[in-house]
C-alpha cells in the first residue's frame, strides 16, 4: 500500500459501469480504499464490494442523516441517488455490531444542518443529535474510529464528540472556521483532506493549519474531484498528497510515507 483513501463512495451508481477498471488504477497505483457505507443498504451493498475485491477495499458502516439524504436528492444536489428508505434505528446498530468484525471504522455519521427545513427545527436537528450520540456509543464499544461528516453543524459535531470524550475521529472534508480546526487539533483528531483541494482555498489553509501528523487522505468519490464537473475517484489521492507536499513544502515522498503512518494509527487495516 502506497496510499489510502480513508473515504469514498464506490458503490456509488456512477461507478456501476467501470468499478473493475477505477479498481484496477487503485491497484496500478497501490491505494487501498475504504467504502463508507450511508444507511442499511449501502452500508450492505459495500460489503459485496469488499467481498470482490479484498486487496483493495476496507468498508466502514454508517448512518448518514436520513433527512438530509431525502433533502438531497429532493433538490437535485446529491448526483446520485443513496436509499433513503426509513429503518429502524436500534436494529440498524444492531446490524453494524453483529457485523463489526467486517469494518476498520464507523462512517459515514455526524449532522447536516445544509438545508433550512432541518436548520430552523430543534426536532430535527435533536434527533441527529441523538443518532449521533448512538453511533459514537456503538463506535466506542466495538472500537472502531469515527469517520464523520458535519454540514452547517460543525460546532455541534465539535461539543458532541466532546461530551463522548472520542479520541479517535477522523473529520473528513471539514468547512469549518479557523478556530474549530484548532479545537480539532488541539483534541488530537484527524483531517483528512479531499482532491478537491486544488479548487477550495478552504484545504489549503486546514493543511497550512494542522500538522502533518494529524492528516490523512480521502477522495468522498465520486463527489469532491479535483477537477471541476468531473467524476472523482480513489487514485486521486495521489493528487491532495502533492498539493499537501506543495502547501507545507515538504517532499512528496515523505508526505505519502506520512499520510500512511498516520492512517495506520487511527484505522486498523487488516481486518479478516
Ligand atoms: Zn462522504
Amino acid at each position: 500500500m502506497r496510499y489510502i483513501d480513508v473515504h469514498s463512495h464506490i458503490e456509488s451508481v456512477r461507478f456501476e459501469e467501470d468499478l473493475d477498471e477505477v479498481i484496477q488504477r487503485c491497484r496500478d497505483n497501490q491505494v487501498v480504499v475504504v467504502n463508507s457505507g450511508v444507511n442499511p443498504s449501502t452500508n450492505k451493498r459495500i460489503l459485496d464490494i469488499k467481498k470482490k475485491y479484498p486487496d483493495v477495499v476496507r468498508v466502514s458502516f454508517g448512518l448518514y442523516p436520513i433527512d438530509a439524504l431525502a433533502k438531497e436528492i429532493e433538490t437535485g444536489e446529491g448526483d446520485f441517488i443513496r436509499d433513503i428508505e426509513n429503518f429502524d434505528l436500534d436494529e440498524a446498530l444492531l446490524w453494524i455490531e453483529n457485523n463489526k468484525d467486517e469494518c476498520v471504522a464507523i462512517g459515514e455519521v455526524g449532522l447536516d444542518y445544509n438545508y433550512e427545513e432541518i436548520r430552523s427545527s430543534d426536532e430535527l436537528k435533536g434527533k441527529q443529535r441523538e443518532v449521533f450520540r448512538k453511533v459514537i456509543d456503538l463506535a466506542k464499544k466495538i472500537d472502531r474510529p469515527l469517520i464523520v461528516h458535519s454540514r452547517k453543524a460543525e460546532a455541534d459535531v465539535m461539543d458532541i464528540l466532546e461530551e463522548k470524550g472520542v479520541k479517535n475521529a477522523i473529520i473528513h472534508c471539514f468547512m469549518g472556521k479557523k478556530s474549530l480546526i484548532k479545537r480539532g487539533v488541539e483534541n488530537g483528531w484527524y483531517f483528512s483532506v479531499p482532491p478537491v483541494i486544488t479548487r477550495l482555498e478552504h484545504f489549503r489553509m486546514l493543511v497550512l493549519m494542522v500538522p502533518i501528523e494529524q492528516l490523512l487522505t480521502e477522495t468522498d468519490s465520486p463527489y469532491l474531484s479535483p477537477v471541476a464537473g468531473e467524476r472523482n475517484e480513489p487514485s486521486n489521492v495521489i493528487v491532495t498528497v502533492r498539493e499537501i507536499a506543495k502547501i507545507k513544502g515538504m517532499d512528496e515522498e515523505e508526505v505519502r510515507k506520512k499520510i500512511i503512518e498516520n492512517t495506520k494509527r487511527v484505522i486498523e487495516l487488516i481486518v479478516k
